[in-house]
């Protein structure tokens, strides 16, 4: 995850290395691949930074540790012929027509607090698969170059221009980024975890003005209306992390998408390797609490593992084993295991007697290892929801 901020102008960048396409998936001499593209407002020099970074910046929003980025934002991720035969060729220029015209817009028509939270706007012959298409281009470049072979069909989508559509456990929103957004960010497929509903979203998304885009895979909920007159929301991003939007309108339809906790400075970050059935395995995955480790008791663990549960979407009636094992003056492992997902967190600084109140005993030996199989009988969310 990474975050840009514009800066001043430098020359242009291009060193390729041997790699793998994020695009096509074969080892190749990279290309460097503008994300968004150089022609929808990328040439400018900017500064990457960390999540890092961000959770350490000062109070006036400054940050340190940032990579110069001369040339625009982007990285070696697509071979030559993914990047200029297949994306330059037939997608690029349609993204160009759609920014273009979306700044156009909101130079025009957002201005300060008159602005509202949609818009209307009407274009001509759009080609909304070129888009489409571009979107999983720049997407597959913003995760690892393995997510593409766990998800073949938006490969074959991306790199044929005549193909036409997709398998609709992939979603896709836009939205125009309001005046006052302060970050743009890469954010590699993460989990979301969203009140209401049980199980977590898996979500990536590229902000970049004047648009955001974002895809889910196995949203649970999701409308099936597709406004071709372009009704789109504009949300404020403030926050690196995925799916995190601001309602620039208070109240408005948006803002029930911000979660209630969201990781700062002092959480806690426990890295968490999840392997989903399509054999999926996410790479420098997080979960993020807020409570300090040295606070913790049989409460967090709990969170802890109904995370994971909603993480790897074990539905009711599914079987699951959990096991927790401990070491003392190590701490704890939990792991999930449902049928061929899994979901195991690194070491959790935790005591002995956090350890005994989780697995129910008054004492437990400096060593061992609990295992508790059970079957899920939760039918939707046990939170309660909204
Ligand atoms: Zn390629």
């Amino acid at each position: 995850m990474s975050i840009t901020r514009r800066k001043s102008r430098y020359a242009e960048q291009d060193m390729a290395t041997i790699g793998t396409c994020h695009l096509c998936g074969q080892q190749k001499l990279l290309t460097y691949e503008h994300l968004p593209a150089r022609s929808s407002f990328n040439r400018e020099s900017v500064e990457m930074f960390g999540l890092d970074s961000w959770l350490g910046r000062a109070a006036d929003g400054s940050m340190t540790g940032g990579t110069e980025m001369p040339g625009g934002a982007g990285a070696h991720t697509l071979c030559y012929e993914c990047n200029s035969l297949v994306t330059g060729n037939h997608y690029v220029g349609e993204l160009k027509r759609w920014t273009t015209t979306a700044m156009a817009i909101i130079a025009k028509e957002l201005k300060g607090d008159a602005a509202g939270n949609a818009l209307h706007w009407q274009m001509k012959r759009v080609y909304p698969s070129r888009i489409l298409k571009q979107i999983v281009a720049m997407l597959a470049s913003v995760n690892s170059a393995s997510l593409l072979d766990h998800h073949q069909p938006l490969r074959e989508f991306a790199l044929n221009p005549r193909a036409m559509g997709l398998p609709n456990r992939y979603q896709f929103y836009m939205f125009l980024t309001h005046p006052t957004s302060t970050v743009a960010r890469y954010a590699g497929l993460s989990i979301r975890l969203a009140p209401g509903t049980w199980c977590g979203t898996w979500i990536t998304d590229l902000v970049w003005p004047p648009f955001g885009y974002v895809m889910t895979i196995d949203e649970s909920q999701h409308d099936q209306a597709a406004d071709i007159d372009l009704r789109l929301p504009i949300l404020v991003t403030d926050e690196p992390y995925p799916g995190e939007f601001a309602d620039p309108v208070a109240g408005g339809a948006f803002s029930k998408t911000r979660p209630m906790a969201l990781p700062t400075a002092d959480s806690v970050r426990i890295p968490v390797d999840v392997r989903l059935a399509d054999g999926y395995r996410t790479e420098g995955a997080e979960l993020a609490h807020p409570t300090p480790f040295s606070e913790w008791t049989e409460t967090e663990i709990k969170e802890v593992l109904e995370s994971l549960l909603r993480t790897l979407c074990v539905r009711a009636g599914e079987e699951y084993d959990v096991s927790f094992k401990w070491v003392y003056g190590q701490g704890a492992v939990l792991s999930v295991e449902s049928g061929p997902r899994t979901a195991t967190t690194d070491w959790l600084p935790v005591g002995l007697s956090v350890v005994a109140a989780f697995t129910g005993h008054d004492r437990v030996p400096d060593k061992g290892i609990a295992k508790h199989h059970d079957t899920m009988r939760f039918n939707d969310s046990p939170t309660g929801g909204e």
